[in-house]
């Protein structure tokens, strides 16, 4: 763990995590100073495509003076993503083509549905998928909640809401409570799902008014964190996950398979084992979505099936997350073994 940054820096005046938000690392250069990099490691180029963001409670589990640090790796600019790769695009999973009926809807798959409910992140992940996705053309307000709303209600065969974005949990209480309490009012929806990496980078987020609107809908409620080194894992996830539980909010992971970063089979088991003492499922592992600037995070799918073989053979099968990959068009994900 870095030493440099306390994990804590205000601990007498504890912030809130809106507080939190906002004040993100923004800028390659702090992150280097913080971390003490070398500033030639930094690619002014790639930040200006997408831009940096990383919660100062995510730079404190970075080990400072190492630049192949597996966290610092998923959010630094490198000038890899300034290389244009054939066979990658700015949407490789073709949503806004073919699945969205409304603005910040998605209804790709059977039974449920996606809302965009935020367009932005607590942290941009270098490999992120969406990392070119239009958000401006897909913000919502109550208006267009309220239109998607009305859109849930009139197709019976959904009964899952998927919250993701963006990060949903950047919303305020309030208007998330809102939101699920609108979902909640329609008989055929029996379930809510939230998508949210904020657990991990900023696990305050999980508060008292979170818990609170959480445990008091009528709505089966689980969240898919997005973990994908152990390192990730901190004391403050831990006790977030506990109380999540203990809110009976089901928890599961998905992980994206990363070069460089989680690509071996000991770190994956170690992953595994750490996510479930923390009540948390293991549940896809993920081929990397072949978005534009993200090509040197690929782990060829031969090398990902032996990954996953070697899982096997070291874990019960329950800890053993499925390894798809998400193919425009399938109506589900494709398994990859
Ligand atoms: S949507 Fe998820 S993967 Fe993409 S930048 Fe946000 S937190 Fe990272």
């Amino acid at each position: 763990m870095n030493t440099i940054l306390p994990h804590h820096p205000l601990e007498s005046h504890p912030r809130t995590w809106q507080q939190d938000l906002q004040d993100l690392i923004k800028h390659p250069a702090e992150l280097a100073e913080l971390l003490a990099l070398k500033t030639e490691q930094l690619c002014p180029e790639a930040a200006e495509q997408f831009e940096v963001r990383v919660t100062r409670h995510f730079v404190g589990l970075m080990e400072a003076g190492n630049p192949n640090d597996p966290l610092l790796l998923q959010v630094l600019p490198g000038l890899a993503e300034t290389v244009e790769t054939p066979g990658y695009s700015s949407e490789p999973l073709e949503e806004t083509k073919q699945f969205t009926p409304l603005p910040g809807v998605i209804h790709k798959y059977q039974g449920r549905l996606l809302l965009m409910a935020s367009n932005q992140c607590a942290i941009n992940c270098r490999y992120c998928f969406r990392r070119h996705f239009p958000y401006q053309e897909h913000h919502l307000g109550r208006k267009q909640w309220l239109d998607a709303v009305d859109y849930i209600a009139h197709d019976e065969s959904l009964s899952e809401v998927i919250l993701s974005g963006g990060d949903p949990l950047t919303q305020s209480d309030k208007q998330l409570a809102w939101l699920a309490s609108q979902l909640e009012q329609i008989p055929h929806i029996k379930r809510l799902r939230i998508h949210s990496r904020l657990p991990v980078v900023l696990p305050k987020r999980i508060d008292d008014k979170l818990l609170e609107w959480l445990s008091s809908e009528r709505l089966q409620t689980s969240m898919v964190l997005h973990i994908n080194h152990p390192q990730e894992i901190s004391p403050e996830l831990s006790q977030a996950c506990k109380r999540l539980k203990d809110a009976d909010v089901r928890l599961f992971n998905q992980s994206v398979l990363l070069k460089g970063i989680n690509d071996r089979s000991d770190i994956l088991a170690q992953l595994s084992e750490a996510l479930f003492e923390n009540h948390i499922q293991p549940y896809y592992l993920h081929q990397l979505d072949k978005v534009q600037g993200a090509a040197h995070f690929q782990v060829e799918d031969e090398k990902a099936r032996q990954l996953y073989y070697q899982l096997r053979a070291k874990l019960p099968g329950y800890l053993v997350p499925l390894l798809t990959q998400e193919i425009p068009g399938k109506a589900a994900k494709t398994p990859l073994v």
